[in-house]
């Protein structure tokens, strides 16, 4: 039976490398896969999913008033889809963590999804939250804070690399404003002696 997968991290710990390195297990055994990202994250050439390791693949980018059920099930009748494999996965509305779990209900397709758990300020994304909810499997991706702990929130800092606690929740654009950090130094604020 097929299931739905959400792995989750703080950021840069490398998920866009595992998700596409899973990506690229299936395709090696002949079967093809399906990956989605967020037209919201324009770091990139359009309709490509990059990790910070240089691999790279094409994806179907996806807003929020697409309905990714009836997308998945058109390709269905195209090509031999074995794993859908969604990408900044924090980005979902409500719905289509719904809709997910219907490809993985109705249509028999694994479905994994890829994202963060909490924004800068401590608040959870939606598409994470119904993906917590929603998932058969949750798994973590672990990364470590500057101190060596375990790194579970993302801190959003200034060029004085100063803790920011207010603003919109979608600013992706540069990783050198956000930082890893464990729940002890996301509640202190202080990066110490980091470089970044
Ligand atoms: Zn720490």
């Amino acid at each position: 039976m097929a299931k739905l997968y959400f792995y989750y991290s703080a950021m840069n710990a490398g998920k866009s490398t595992i998700l596409l390195q899973s990506s690229y297990n299936y395709q090696e055994r002949g079967m093809e896969t399906l990956l989605f990202s967020p037209v919201i994250d324009t770091r990139y050439k359009k309709k490509t999913i990059c990790s910070r390791i240089g691999l790279e693949a094409s994806s179907n980018p996806f807003s929020p008033e697409d309905n990714l059920y009836e997308q998945v099930k058109e390709s269905l009748e195209k090509t031999n889809l074995k794993c859908i494999l969604v990408d900044e996965a924090q980005f979902l509305t409500k719905a289509q963590v719904f809709q997910l779990s219907e490809v993985v209900d109705k249509l028999n397709i694994p479905v994994l999804t890829y994202g963060l758990r909490s924004d800068f300020r401590g608040e959870p994304f939606m598409g994470s939250l119904y993906l917590l909810v929603l998932a058969d499997e949750i798994i973590e991706i672990k990364t470590i804070c500057y101190c060596g702990r375990k790194a579970i929130m993302n801190m959003r800092i200034d060029a004085e690399h100063r803790k920011v606690i207010k603003g919109e929740q979608i600013e992706i654009g540069g990783n050198e404003r956000y930082i890893a950090v464990c729940r002890r130094h996301f509640n202190l604020g202080g990066i110490g002696e980091l470089k970044v």
